[in-house]
């Protein structure tokens, strides 16, 4: 269908050390030098260049290269990547361009390589700095390996994020502050803070049924996520999405435009793509149709992703949105009453319970159309 210009790129680079306990991604342990990667680098290399032939990456404004363990390719597959994208469409510094690493694979030559090749933020995966709480979630890397890999980023990266998981079994309150605190003290300038979830058919899953490991608990997770806020607003940085941190002028663009239904190009195994105009959405993952909105279901969507930040979405927004969903009054007035979400400076937002209860809120809009 003729659509409007995609303008994030995601490219998905499916392999790891080992797979960790918890974790659902389309990824597989891989040795590094398994000629699988080889294989998979080179195609997604010629549906790099297969895109930037067909036009679709001449509007691109952000770039994000996930896993898996982007980091785990090693230089000269992520050098033959970057070479590429860089020949395949405007990779200049205005262009974020995100890359995961996790620690045990980051080194500070790689570091000084990908940054030279046009990556300009890195987003590392340190989940905790507890040995024990890594351990517990079979993580490759420890506390320290996590601490080297941050100051390394630092030596080249200003913008460098890291991710922190809470509600893990067998994590204490003071465990989780003081990972918080560490990633502070190391100078990251983005943080994501996520609940542990315990997907089906992983490891963990197997452990909670059988009793080895207990369920995380909700109210855990909701005051871990608030000692979280707490530390971090009073560190200097922004709560601008319902899990993510920044100081500022470090937002990233590149998940934001995830949740303002920007269009997304996705390139590798399971990426998705969002292509829209002003009628239709449609996503897509693996060439199956995931997702097929008309005007109103995209317009209700629209609500609901806006609600995940905290600028939530703008009066004049809600005015077009009015036009295709008949009972949004009432809904918002409803929500309003409910403590779920609050007006002020001309925008809907969502309140913190309206986060807490975040399935209600997120339902009662895209139920909308
Ligand atoms: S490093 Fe990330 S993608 Fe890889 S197995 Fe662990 S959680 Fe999954």
């Amino acid at each position: 269908m003729p659509h409007d210009p995609y303008r994030a790129l995601y490219l998905h680079l499916p392999f790891c050390v080992r797979r960790c306990s918890y974790c659902d991604f389309t990824t597989s342990a891989a040795s590094q030098d398994d000629p699988r990667i080889d294989k998979y680098v080179e195609e997604l290399c010629l549906a790099i260049r297969r895109k930037s032939k067909e036009g679709e990456l001449s509007a691109i404004e952000t770039v994000y290269l996930g896993g898996g363990t982007p980091s785990h390719l090693g230089m000269s597959r992520l050098s033959m990547l970057l070479y590429t994208l860089s020949t395949s469409m405007r990779l200049e510094p205005d262009i974020e361009c995100s890359m995961e690493a996790n620690p045990e694979s980051l080194t500070p030559n790689m570091v000084r390589d990908i940054w030279a090749l046009g990556v300009n933020r890195l987003s590392i995966g340190v989940q905790s700095f507890d040995d024990e709480v890594l351990r517990t979630l079979g993580r490759a890397h420890d506390a320290q390996t996590a601490a080297r890999a941050i100051e390394a980023a630092r030596e080249r990266f200003s913008n460098v994020s890291c991710d922190l998981m809470c509600g893990i079994p067998g994590q204490s309150a003071a465990s989780f502050e003081q990972s918080v605190h560490r990633a502070i003290e190391l100078g990251v300038t983005h943080i994501s803070v996520y609940p542990l979830t315990i997907e089906p058919h992983t490891p963990f899953d197997r452990m909670v049924l059988s009793g080895e490991l207990p369920e995380p608990d909700d109210d855990v997770e909701a005051e871990q996520m608030e000692i979280a806020r707490d530390i971090l607003q009073s560190a200097g940085f922004e709560r601008y999405e319902v899990a993510s941190y920044a100081k500022p002028g470090f937002a990233c663009r590149h998940n934001i435009a995830y949740w303002t239904s920007v269009p997304y190009l996705g390139i590798g195994t399971s990426a998705a793509t969002m292509t829209q105009n002003s009628e239709r959405r449609m996503r897509m993952t693996d060439g199956l149709v995931t997702d097929d909105l008309n005007a109103a279901q995209m317009a209700a969507e629209d609500l609901m992703l806006g609600m995940r930040m905290t600028r939530g979405v703008s009066d004049e927004a809600i005015a077009q949105a009015r036009l295709l969903l008949p009972r949004l009054d009432e809904t918002i007035d409803e929500l309003i009453s409910e403590g779920l979400v609050h007006h002020s400076d001309g925008r809907l937002r969502p309140t913190e319970k309206g986060w807490l209860l975040g399935n209600e809120l997120y339902g009662a809009l895209f139920d909308l159309a």
